[in-house]
């Protein structure tokens, strides 16, 4: 009896809030389906949070299109003349003046957990195939995910912000996703933990098709009940949005299946969508060096502002 009011109490509470903020894992219920990333949830359980960002726009948008290729080219249509720039360093003798650059001076306030969601072995989380340069290529998105968390992981080397890449394997990877959450948890820290998994997306298509254009753009999942994920979700959403000016699908949760990554992590967790790669434009910018690194410097500054600002 006892036993039976202590599940209801229990039930009921994490109905309330889902995923605990604190370092208790919700307890595995046999059985359950491991939801992947949001291509795995029923369109009819995802909740839409909105998220308000400075004014960007779609990439076919010819002001952002300068935004992201450069000034846009003068009435005549030639290119204009580039602003003057700081003369170049010859790499000549150092100034004698000149000191050593400072270490970072930034103080680690959290312990980054970062994972590039999927696997090399992994079937499907790919692109149709195409064209692109004279050469018939495809988009892995294991490859995509892995790269985004490397570019990120140097620039939090430079700034000196602490980060434990959770999946460094690439070749004998395949969706992983228990052993992912395990390595998480177990992970000694004296800093608090926080959860990024990277990832890109694929809308509903046959198999070897593209998607809809109309179903492009970037979404951060939390864990459905948990405010830090919440917060973490939102502040990401707004870099990721402003930095890159992929449309903004806002923040995502489930009530139902949950995400396994969302819910199985102890720290609050976020799950990065960025840009569909059955997009048949969208996965041409995806797989540019310069949109990439777009894409990486946002979750460097969301990762700054909440090293900065804290989750409250
Ligand atoms: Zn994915």
């Amino acid at each position: 009896m006892f036993r039976k009011l202590a599940d209801l109490f229990s039930n009921f509470f994490r109905s309330l809030f889902g995923k605990r903020d604190q370092d208790v894992p919700l307890p595995p219920t046999p059985g359950e389906p491991m939801l992947e990333d949001s291509q795995d949830v029923a369109t009819d359980t995802i909740v839409t949070i909105p998220v308000v960002v400075p004014d960007v726009g779609p990439f076919d948008d010819p002001d952002k299109d300068a935004a992201i290729d450069g000034p846009p080219p003068t009435d005549d249509g030639t290119a204009p003349e580039p602003p003057p720039t700081d003369p170049v360093d010859d790499g000549g003798e150092p100034d004698p003046g000149a000191t050593e650059p400072e270490p970072p001076a930034h103080t680690p306030r959290f312990l980054w957990c970062l994972d590039n969601g999927h696997g090399k072995l992994q079937a499907g989380k790919r692109s149709p195939k195409f064209e692109l340069d004279g050469e018939e290529v495809q988009f892995f998105e294991y490859e995509f995910n892995r790269d985004i968390v490397k570019r990120i992981m140097k620039a939090l080397d430079e700034k000196g912000v602490k980060y434990f890449d959770v999946v460094p394997d690439v070749d004998e990877v395949g969706s992983f996703l228990k052993e992912r959450v395990e390595r998480v948890n177990n992970k000694e820290s004296d800093l608090p933990k926080l959860f990024v998994s990277v990832h890109s997306n694929a809308g509903p298509a046959a198999a070897g098709e593209w998607v809809s254009d109309s179903i492009k753009g970037a979404e951060t999942w939390f864990a459905n009940g948990s405010k830090k994920g919440k917060k973490m979700a939102e502040i990401f959403q707004k870099h990721i949005v402003a930095n890159t000016g992929f449309v903004n699908r806002g923040l995502k949760s489930t009530k139902q299946k949950q995400l396994y990554v969302l819910v199985k992590t102890t720290p609050p967790a976020i799950l990065t969508e960025n840009g569909f790669y059955n997009n048949e434009k969208e996965v041409l910018e995806l797989m540019k060096d310069e949109f990439r690194q777009k894409i990486a410097d946002a979750h460097v500054a969301a990762i700054m502002e909440i090293e900065e600002n804290g989750l409250g």
